[in-house]
């Protein structure tokens, strides 16, 4: 393995800067000819890859982003496509490929090495934490943190006015952001898309606490949840309690920019180290992810294909906490 190239593809997240970085500086380390890839596969497909060195990532540790730039390539999808853009991997001779991304960028790169036998790692770059095989994705941390931020603020004017506030964080498909913010925040009621909402057991607890004269003024929802988010929420609690004060905060794009948290910036380090390692050693096609605090590799197609799930205990927390 000498030459390898790294690349961001789908949606970006605080951490992917730190992630190239390792990556880059663990390849050179170990002698290796290090190249970047920008727009995800669309550079591959357009050619537009270059040299990196040492300094090609200097001061990018603490920057949200990614300096290579992230895409969604249509063409990538065909097999004609891919064909162009291995080409464009063979005239330069790399072959080996970083791709951090989520698990549609993984889908992409199982098709690299399968079709092409091109041996690729991947790295678990989404804010939305919902491959199988990890406990941390990069840039999950950071948006909770936002997302917290956020919510505290949000949770000072609920409480300065009596409202009720019903704040929707990122996860169409996971409801993890919405899970750790909520709990953190002490939300009264999270609603996830793993889980199966109880809208009259929402309303009756609402009800409830209101006539004991406890404070709610916090729903955290995930914007993937069964009701469609924040607002489809909303609408039924004005309906059924129509004296609340309710509102709605939708959190949005700001819960993936923003300088990595530490534990971020330290996830992607080892993670990107560990991609060259896991190349050299001749591991290829897993992807690299952390469980309970050690470097776990699981094959492309497992953390891809697998779901992970949410402990019950998770809502039962929610629910005593709020109690
Ligand atoms: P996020 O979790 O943020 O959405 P992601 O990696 O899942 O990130 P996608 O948009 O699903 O993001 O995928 C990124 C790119 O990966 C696609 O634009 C495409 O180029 C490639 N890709 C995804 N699925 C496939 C597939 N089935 N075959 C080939 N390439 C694919």
């Amino acid at each position: 393995m000498t030459k390898v190239a790294v690349l961001t593809s789908g949606g970006d997240s605080p951490g992917m800067n730190a992630a190239i970085r390792a990556v880059v500086r663990t390849g050179i380390y170990y002698g290796m000819e290090m190249f970047g890839i920008m727009r995800g596969y669309n550079g591959m497909l357009e050619d537009d890859i270059f040299p990196m060195n040492s300094r090609s990532v200097a001061n990018i540790i603490q920057r949200g982003g990614t300096i290579l730039k992230t895409a969604r390539s249509k063409e990538f999808f065909t097999y004609e496509g891919r064909q162009k853009a291995v080409a464009n991997l063979e005239k330069r001779g790399i072959n080996g490929v970083v791709v951090i991304g989520g698990d549609g960028s993984f889908t992409g790169a199982l098709k690299l090495s399968t079709e092409f036998n091109i041996p690729c790692i991947g790295l678990p770059g989404t804010i939305d934490k919902d491959l199988y095989g990890t406990d941390f994705t990069i840039g999950f941390d950071t948006a909770v943190n936002t997302a917290v931020e956020a919510i505290d603020k949000i949770r000072d004017t609920a409480d300065a006015h009596d409202r009720l506030f019903i704040v929707e964080v990122m996860g169409r498909h996971a409801g993890y952001i919405a899970l750790h913010s909520g709990i953190s925040t002490g939300a009264e009621n999270i609603l996830i898309p793993e889980a199966e909402t109880n809208i009259e057991e929402v309303i009756a607890s609402l009800s409830e606490k209101e006539k004991r004269k406890k404070l709610v003024n916090l729903i955290v929802v995930a914007e993937g949840d069964e009701f469609g988010g924040a607002n489809q929420i909303a609408k039924i609690v004005k309906e059924r309690l129509p004296h609340l004060d309710t509102r709605v905060s939708i959190l949005g794009h700001i819960q993936r920019g923003g300088s990595p948290s530490a534990m971020d910036r330290l996830i992607a380090s080892r993670m990107g180290y560990h991609a060259i390692e896991s190349l050299m050693e001749g591991r290829h096609n897993v992807m690299v992810g952390v469980l309970n605090n050690e470097i776990a590799y699981t094959p492309l197609e497992i953390a891809i294909r697998e779901k992970q799930s949410i402990s019950s205990d998770w809502l039962r927390i929610v629910k005593i906490l709020a109690s």
